[in-house]
């Protein structure tokens, strides 16, 4: 480009003549209002607007110019560029606005819609109880043992000690599979796994602890259900005594209830365990404070300090015989507890049918504890 002269004209630079402006401004408006979307928008600015548009480019030429034509060039260009910029603000402004009424629309949410109800469930607390005992029994060496909840009549009553004639075996307390004279049960009791592991395995020394469903025919109501779940506890050993029951009852009574929860035994009788207990366990709200004090009673222990738990003994020597262990050289225990009932002294828990409903809002709260 030549140096500045007086004599230059203006009309020579053809990007400064007043048509060239003139369609470089309707051109580029054209496209401002051609453009649909915020991202067209920013492409006609570049290409219109930017430092390498045909009006910045006219712009820069103005420079060059003689100073009388400095003026009226650089006022041409000036408006022309002033009209395309006024029209991208106003239609960046309206695409804008469009953008946004379009996002209220399309993200609008119906809070009056229905919902899908199926909310994330918990583990039953059945289930966390039994692995919380059985930790509590693993960490003493036990294994845990399992058996068949369809089974045997003979492991189910003979095998301990229960006499064909004996009342628990009628049909008033036994679901008997197909006939009453099938020989196949719903398993009474989790017992029945105590005889098993005695045959399969074994020679003692014999640690266990077998929790699962046991079944009787009880109607369902807030303190009996048809399908409930037990935890059996079977030691066999040699040189093992009632003191040794004892102290693993009081320690398993304070693993669940609380440091220092002790229990105690009642006298009673079981087919096979001989002699028998009950398992009463230290009242672990009030302690027995609530014992002969009536300004502080105990819901949960009725005030009497103790809470009954379970059943025990040492097992009847019979048992051993059938299950082929040598009763003149091995004793054992055996107690057994029921889960639910545990569960409900121990959360409260007032109805038995809220543990086979199968209803999320009971196991929800019980669903942080692992
Ligand atoms: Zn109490």
């Amino acid at each position: 480009m030549s140096a500045p002269s007086s004599d230059y004209d203006p009309v020579q630079v053809s990007a400064l003549q007043p048509e060239e402006v003139a369609r470089a401004r309707d051109a580029a408006l054209a496209a401002v209002a051609a453009a649909t979307t915020l991202e067209e928008l920013k492409a006609v600015r570049l290409a219109h607007a930017g430092d390498r548009s045909p009006l910045a480019l006219a712009n820069r030429e103005i420079g060059a110019l003689p100073p009388a034509a400095k003026a009226d060039a650089g006022q041409r260009v000036g408006a022309a560029r002033g009209a395309v910029r006024a029209a991208l603000e106003q239609r960046h402004a309206e695409l804008e606005a469009e953008r946004d009424a379009r996002v209220l629309v399309e993200e609008t949410v119906d809070v009056t819609l229905p919902w899908d109800r199926r909310s994330r469930g918990a583990r039953h607390p059945l289930t966390t109880i039994v692995e919380r005992i059985a930790d509590v029994f693993v960490s003493l060496g036990y294994e845990v043992a399992e058996g068949p909840e369809v089974e045997a009549e003979w492991f189910n009553f003979d095998a301990l000690n229960i006499p064909p004639d004996h009342p628990a075996r009628t049909m008033q307390d036994t679901f008997f599979v197909e006939s009453a004279d099938s020989g196949v049960v719903l398993r009474t009791h989790t017992s029945p796994v105590q005889a098993r592991t005695m045959l399969a395995k074994r020679t003692p020394p014999i640690y266990v602890i077998a929790p699962g469903r046991t079944y009787r025919t009880d109607e369902l109501d807030a303190t009996h259900t048809p399908v409930f779940s037990q935890v059996e506890g079977l030691v066999v050993d040699e040189g093992i005594t009632m003191a040794h029951l004892k102290g693993t009852l009081d320690h398993f009574g304070a693993a669940m209830f609380g440091e220092g929860i002790v229990t105690r035994l009642r006298p009673s009788y079981f087919p096979f365990t001989e002699p028998s207990a009950e398992v009463d366990l230290e009242c672990f709200v009030c302690r027995g404070a609530s014992v002969g004090d009536p300004d502080r009673p105990c819901r949960t222990c009725s005030s009497e300090g103790w809470i009954e738990w379970g059943g025990c003994g040492m097992v009847n020597p019979r048992v051993l015989v059938a299950c082929g262990i040598d009763p003149h050289r091995y004793t054992g225990f055996a107690f057994g507890m029921g889960l639910e009932r545990t569960l409900m002294f121990r959360h409260g828990v007032e109805d038995m049918r809220d543990m086979v409903e199968g209803d999320v809002r009971f196991t929800l709260p019980f669903g942080m504890e692992i």
